[in-house]
C-alpha cells in the first residue's frame, strides 16, 4: 500500500489534569546544572536560553485507504519545515510497508545538512509514523511487529528530586539531577555528595541510585566527583559530558573503569552508539526514541550493542507508547526511564490524559509498566484530536 500524504504539524497539548490539590512538581523546583552554567548571566534562568519552538511535531501519515499514523517529536519549528518541504514531497507514494527503505531514504535525504541534529528529530516524526500506521494495517500492536514481547513487564526506574515519593509509589530504582558542576566553586563536589549521600540514606542499599549530569560537568570534575561518590554505590553516572566529546568519554572510561557511565540521549543516527560500542567507552546507551531517529534507529542501537553484550536504557523509555513498545519488545532493553512530570502526593492513575500527548499511554504500577495492546502505539488521538490543538 502506498502513502498517501506526510503532513507535519506544529500543536500544543493541554497538560494532564487532577483535581486533586498539587504541591510543586519536582522540575520547577530544583536549580540543576546545565551546558550553560559557566555563563552567569543565564546561569541561574535555568532552561530561558532553550529554543522556542515549544509546540510539539505532530507528523500524520496516511495511507491510501485512509489509515493514518502518528509521530511526535520536538522543536517543530525546523522539524515540520524539514518534513513538509524537502522529505514528504520525495516520500509520497512509497510503500508505507518499506520502513527500513524509507528510513535509509530520509538518512541519505539529509546528508547535505546532515542526518543528525535537527534532521534527526524529523526522521523521527516520520518513522514513527511509519511504525504506528504499519502496526494499524497489521491489526497488532507495534511491540508484536517487532518480535516481541520480550518480557512480561517492564521494569521502570523514576527520574526526579522527590525520591521519597518515589519509594512510595514502589520503584526499585531512582535517578537524580545533578545540582553543580565546574562553575559553581569549591563547594560544587560537597553539595552533589551532600545531595546523594542523603538520598542513599533514605532509600537505603537495595534501591539502584544514579545521577543524571545534563551535559554540565566536564572531564577533571566528573572525575573527582565520581571519586567523592564512590561510597555511595551509584548503578551509572550519566551524560557527564557534552554529547560530542567522543573522545572525553574514552579518557573518562580509563580514568574511572569501576564506575558505569551512561549517555546517547543527544546522539543521533546509531553511528555513535556504534562507536561507543566498539571503543567501550559507554556501559549503558541511551538513545531517546523520540529523537534519534525513530523505533528504526532504536532497532538497529539495540542490535549493534546486543552484539557486544552491552545495555540499552533508552531516554524516558518508559514515559511514552513509542519508548514502552521498545522497552517491551527488545531483549537488551533491561530497565524503562519514567519521567516524573506529575504532582506528588497524587496516584500517578488519577490524571486525566485525554487529548493530551500522554492520551493511551500506560501509566506505571508499582514500579512497573505493560504497554497499551491496542493496534500501532496505541495512542488514543483521533484526527479531530490532533485538530483541536493544532488549530
Ligand atoms: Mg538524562
Amino acid at each position: 500500500m502506498k502513502i498517501k500524504s506526510i503532513k507535519a504539524l506544529a500543536g500544543k497539548f493541554p497538560s494532564p489534569t487532577s483535581d486533586n490539590p498539587v504541591r510543586d512538581s519536582w522540575k520547577w523546583v530544583d536549580h540543576v546544572a546545565t551546558p550553560m552554567s559557566r555563563y552567569p548571566r543565564y546561569k541561574r534562568e535555568g532552561l530561558l536560553w532553550a529554543p522556542p519552538w515549544e509546540e510539539t511535531s505532530i507528523c500524520v501519515v496516511t495511507a491510501e485507504d485512509g489509515t493514518f499514523g502518528v509521530g511526535m517529536t520536538i522543536f517543530s519549528t525546523p522539524v515540520n519545515s524539514l518534513i513538509n518541504d524537502h522529505f514528504a514531497p520525495l516520500l509520497i507514494g512509497e510503500n508505507c510497508m518499506a520502513i527500513e527503505k524509507i528510513w535509509d531514504m530520509m538518512f541519505r535525504l539529509a546528508s547535505p545538512y546532515s542526518a543528525a541534529g535537527i534532521a534527526s528529530y524529523a526522521i523521527t516524526a516520520v518513522d514513527l509514523a511509519l511504525w504506528d500506521l504499519k502496526a494499524k494495517i497489521a491489526k497488532m500492536p507495534v511491540y508484536e511487529l517487532l518480535g516481541g514481547p520480550a518480557r512480561d513487564k517492564i521494569t521502570c526506574y523514576a527520574t526526579g528530586s522527590q525520591t521519597e515519593w518515589h519509594m512510595e509509589l514502589g520503584f526499585n530504582a531512582t535517578k537524580l539531577t545533578c545540582l553543580s558542576g565546574p562553575s559553581d566553586g569549591p563547594d560544587a563536589l560537597g553539595l552533589n555528595e551532600e545531595l546523594i549521600a542523603t538520598k542513599r540514606d533514605l532509600i537505603g542499599p537495595n534501591v539502584e541510585l544514579m545521577l543524571d549530569c545534563w551535559m554540565a560537568l566536564d572531564l577533571e570534575f566528573t572525575v573527582r566527583l565520581a571519586e567523592r561518590l564512590r561510597p555511595y554505590n551509584l548503578k551509572w553516572i550519566e551524560d557527564c559530558l557534552l554529547p560530542e566529546d567522543y573522545d572525553g568519554f574514552k579518557a573518562l572510561k580509563k580514568r574511572i573503569p569501576w564506575q558505569s557511565i551512561a549517555t546517547g540521549e543527544h546522539w543521533y543516527t546509531s553511528l555513535p552508539f556504534l562507536s561507543a560500542v566498539s571503543e567501550r567507552s559507554i556501559d549503558y546507551l541511551q538513545p531517546d526514541i523520540q529523537w534519534v531517529g525513530g523505533m528504526t534507529a532504536i532497532v538497529k542501537i539495540c542490535h549493534i550493542a546486543e552484539a557486544a553484550g552491552i545495555s540499552v536504557i533508552p531516554h524516558g523509555g518508559a514515559s511514552t507508547s513509542y519508548g514502552q513498545h521498545a522497552c517491551y519488545a527488545m531483549p537488551n532493553i533491561p530497565l524503562g526511564e519514567y519521567f516524573m512530570q506529575t504532582s506528588p502526593g497524587i496516584p500517578l492513575d488519577q490524571y486525566d490524559r485525554k487529548g493530551t500527548e500522554l492520551s493511551g499511554v500506560s501509566i506505571p504500577e508499582s514500579g512497573y509498566v505493560v504497554p497499551n495492546d491496542a493496534p500501532g502505539f496505541g495512542i488514543e488521538l483521533t484526527l479531530d484530536d490532533i485538530e483541536k490543538v493544532t488549530t
